[in-house]
């Protein structure tokens, strides 16, 4: 009789291979390793078995949430000034990385990272006073991002949803798709139309909204959207929505240019939370290969086991360097379009793969929710997909690297 493989033992922070010292710039830095292994000790609860419970009920992870602001890596990139660590971008993809490696799902923590972004780069001084240190704090919860409609899919310069100005407040109309965790939220950043787009700039008419969601749900109507992964995701009908004046960030208008701006920072966290994900698959399809014996050997003395493996962890790697090429340029002010996108592409391929690679060499273990492969491999899907297609990523780089002609 065969008898069940013990599930392979739990990564730890030493597992985690350091990076080439011969890399100048790209290397981890002591203080890196430190705040890597910070979010171990910290998460240390929240391994696999507790994001497979929440899978199994499809529940919010309320205690992660909870403790990841109670110790501020929510507020990782929010300046100390405002009450966050003030860490920058390659900092904060580390902490996003290990909670996927830890066999999590980042989603709540990147979503609150990258959408506070947008205050922080283009918001008020006022605004920024007003709700930075609340965000930090973990008092008020920024997680809901507006801007995906059922009619404008990933052209988001067609939305839809009208905010009108009505003396010292917006009205708001409209109907938007796949907004997730707006139940789990008080805050959300919109983007709706003021005025319609200029004959020379598409982008132009489109404005960014912090909601007080606290004082909005009876205008915005919430239909979950049930996800073949645990995801919060959710089609919202917006229905004469007040937005006071004073919640309006940056210029009426610009909103597009503001939401893109962000938009390099949420390709180099996915990136990262990615490349969590794949080492997750590599290290225990490695674990597995080695324990698992069938024919009277290990699995992994099987050159047809070693080898997808060998090669998801090379794909892995390699985009590592890419995601931390990305957050260096960026953290140095630096152009990062190209990197980012590649980093999110390249990240999101290469994890997709380790999950097939991993699954293969569980076999039908890998199907067993309680071997967590099947889990990881529907949670890794979706960067290939959101928060943007990697065609259009390949888009990109066509016509920004390449020069070649705009195909949209
Ligand atoms: C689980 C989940 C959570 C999400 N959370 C949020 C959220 O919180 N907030 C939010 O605003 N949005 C969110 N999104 C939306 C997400 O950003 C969009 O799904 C994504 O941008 C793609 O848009 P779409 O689904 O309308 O695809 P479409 O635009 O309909 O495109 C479908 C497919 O066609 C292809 N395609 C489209 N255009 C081109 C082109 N020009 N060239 C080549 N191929 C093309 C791509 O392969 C694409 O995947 C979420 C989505 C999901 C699935």
């Amino acid at each position: 009789m065969k008898t069940p493989a013990a599930r392979p033992k739990k990564s730890s922070a030493a597992e985690v291979a350091p990076m080439p010292a011969a890399v100048p710039g790209l290397a981890e830095t002591p203080a890196q390793t430190a705040l890597r292994l910070r979010v171990r000790k910290e998460l240390e609860p929240f391994g696999d078995p507790y994001w497979r419970a929440l899978d199994d009920k499809r529940a919010y992870p309320e205690a992660y949430a909870k403790a990841f602001a109670k110790n501020r890596l929510l507020a990782a990139l929010i300046p100390e000034e405002y009450g966050g660590l003030g860490l920058p971008l390659s900092d904060a993809a580390l902490i996003v990385e290990e909670v996927n490696q830890m066999g999590g799902n980042a989603g709540t923590a990147h979503a609150q990272m990258y959408i506070m972004g947008t205050l922080l780069r283009h918001g008020s001084p006022e605004q920024k006073q007003k709700w930075l240190p609340q965000i930090a704090s973990g008092k008020l919860r920024l997680q809901a991002f507006g801007v995906t409609e059922p009619k404008a899919g990933s052209d988001t310069t067609k939305i839809e949803t009208q905010a009108v100005r009505k003396g010292g407040h917006y009205v708001v109309n409209g109907e938007k798709r796949w907004i997730s965790r707006i139940q789990y939220s008080e805050l959300m950043l919109l983007l709706a139309r003021t005025s319609p787009p200029r004959p020379d700039d598409r982008t132009f008419g489109l404005s960014t909204f912090l909601v007080d969601l606290r004082k909005a749900k009876d205008a915005i109507d919430i239909r979950p959207i049930k996800v073949w992964m645990n995801n919060f995701t959710n089609a919202l009908t917006i229905r004469d929505l007040k937005i006071p004046a004073e919640n309006l960030v940056g210029e009426e208008g610009r909103g597009f240019r503001y939401i893109i701006d962000g938009w390099n920072a949420e390709r180099i966290l996915i990136a990262a939370e990615c490349v969590g994900d794949g080492r997750w698959f590599v290290e225990h399809g490695a674990a597995y290969a080695k324990q698992r014996v069938v024919f009277g050997r290990p699995l992994g003395q099987n050159q047809g086991v070693q080898f997808p493996l060998a090669r998801s962890h090379m794909m892995v790697e390699a985009a590592d360097l890419m995601r931390r090429q990305a957050s260096a340029l960026f953290d140095a002010g630096t152009k990062c379009g190209a990197e980012a996108n590649m980093a999110k592409l390249l990240a999101s391929e290469a994890s997709w793969q380790a999950g097939n690679a991993c699954m293969d060499t569980y076999g039908g273990n890998g199907f067993a929710a309680e071997h967590d492969v099947e889990r990881k491999m529907r949670e890794t899907r979706l960067y290939q997909t959101a928060p943007i297609n990697n065609n259009l990523v390949m888009s990109y780089i066509a016509q920004h690297v390449l020069g070649l002609p705009r195909s949209f």
